[in-house]
């Protein structure tokens, strides 16, 4: 006879009103303390009483769980997943925290992850540089590719210097949860939080090589596919940005020898009679759209587009298992090659064997009960036939962490139309987003989950705050 599985339940609690990730889990199993686990607590900048928001965002976690949280997870360095830590520091100082899990990414001993911080590092301090120039600053309301980095620059997270806050924030959650209680994690494993032992948990992402961590589009033929150089992008734009700042250049930093540069200072001065051929070929009003003056404006946009699909690369995924066998799954804002990863190995992995069968991506992504929407619902972090259409479970419900107003301001398409529509489509309208009319979406929901056995609930805070779907387990519940 099979043993008997625990009942319980865990309920997600989905913070709204933010475009950002914070998400409380409440985990009860029967004869069990509660347990919580907080995954990222960030809103993005820009986001109207952004502060206020999320002092009583940590203000209601705080009186939740009490000051302790079992686990802590930070998917990725991004400022809408981690300034609510930054922003209410003081209060998180007062908090307990048991277990702090992180990708491998942000392993200071990791090789690999040394390497690639380097790379990100330039390039990062380079649109933050430039993000927070005068003069991008003015040109941005002009230009579509520079509120394009001005936008994107906002999930770097500059503090008062214009700095990137993302690794003091980090540091601060590492000291707060001691050394020997922070985990990084490899794709392939299979861990359990130390004081939740009843919650397997398969690490799926990030993937180790770095193809798979730079692929952020999806794959429709070769020409689609998108490998920049971000190094080059990067010194292009160092050099303009000296020039912004009347810095002198390096010579050997020019594209051109002095032979061939002609300067272009004092023109205005000459009468267009005295031009050199080459001023008179460059003021030309017929040629002007040969000019490629402004063309730095467009590697600056690549330069932020490609950093920041980069970082959500990075995301570490995680897929928690219900001891009924249900999958909780927080994909971050893992992108394209991250997803494709996912079936590179099984669960767990030979090296790393932990006591139970090996289990493939396509057996977890079938029985996911709860999917949290990757990046907000834009377009490249869900994927189609490898992704969502392998969530087969017919108690498959979503929750979208997004603001569609703020998405718009920024000209970002979330949540992606098409997508949402197949997470309405694959979840019988059991979609639950951070920014809805919630008395109607509680009666969506109800309506559609009411078969359900064991049953999924959903609940909001009186002044929508938050939303928590409460999913049973076991023979439907404690
Ligand atoms: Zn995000």
């Amino acid at each position: 006879m099979a043993a008997s599985i625990p009942s319980g339940t865990v309920s997600v609690r989905m913070y709204r009103g933010i475009l950002g990730d914070c998400f409380l889990l409440r985990h009860e199993e029967q004869g069990e303390e509660v347990k919580y686990i907080l995954i990222d607590c960030g809103v993005l900048q820009g986001v109207s009483n952004a502060r206020e928001r999320m002092r009583d965002i940590v203000s209601d976690i705080r009186q939740t769980t009490g000051g302790t949280l079992d686990l802590l997870v930070v998917t990725h360095e991004h400022h809408d997943h981690l300034s609510g830590f930054q922003y209410e520091a003081e209060r998180f100082k007062t908090f307990t925290v048991r277990e702090f899990w992180l990708a491998w990414t942000e392993d200071p001993n990791d090789a690999t992850a040394i390497e690639l911080r380097r790379h990100f590092d330039k390039s990062r301090d380079t649109v933050a540089a430039l993000a927070s120039h005068p003069v991008m600053q003015a040109l941005g309301k002009d230009d579509g590719r520079i509120r394009s980095v001005l936008g994107l620059s906002a999930f770097l997270g500059l503090d008062n210097g214009n700095r990137p806050t993302g690794a003091s924030t980090l540091k601060m959650l590492k000291e707060l949860a001691t050394p020997a209680r922070t985990r990084y994690l490899q794709p392939g494993q299979v861990v359990r939080p130390t004081r939740i032992a009843g919650l397997k948990t398969y690490v799926m992402g990030p993937p180790r090589d770095t193809a798979s961590l730079r692929r952020d589009a999806p794959r429709k033929g070769a020409a689609k596919e998108v490998y920049l150089s971000r190094q080059e992008d990067a010194n292009a734009l160092d050099l303009r940005l000296a020039q912004l700042n009347d810095t002198p250049i390096c010579a050997e930093d020019l594209p051109f020898a002095a032979p061939h540069r002609r300067p272009l200072n004092n023109v205005a001065a000459l009468n267009p009679k005295q031009y050199t051929l080459t001023q008179k070929l460059y003021y030309d009003p017929k040629a002007a759209s040969r000019k490629i003056d402004d063309e730095w404006y467009s590697s600056a946009e690549t330069l932020a587009l490609k950093m920041d699909s980069d970082t959500n690369n990075t995301s570490l995924v995680l897929a928690f298992e219900l001891p009924d066998g249900q999958v909780l799954l927080f994909p971050g804002d893992a992108q394209v090659g991250n997803w494709l990863s996912w079936s590179a190995q099984t669960y767990p992995t030979t090296p790393d064997p932990t006591p139970g069968p090996a289990v493939t991506a396509d057996d977890i992504l079938a029985r996911v009960s709860l999917y949290k929407v990757g990046h907000h619902c834009s377009h490249n972090a869900t994927l189609r036939e490898l992704g969502l259409e392998k969530m087969t479970s017919p108690r498959l419900v979503a929750m979208i962490p997004v603001v569609t107003e703020v998405a718009v301001k920024n000209q970002w398409n979330m949540p992606y139309p098409d997508l949402y529509q197949a997470l309405k489509q694959k979840t019988c309208e059991r979609v639950i987003i951070g920014d809805s009319v919630f008395e109607q979406e509680r009666k969506i929901f109800e309506q559609n989950a009411r078969a359900l056995q064991p049953p999924i609930t959903v609940d909001y805070h009186p002044k929508g705050l938050w939303v928590e779907v409460r999913i049973s387990f076991g023979q439907g519940g404690t």
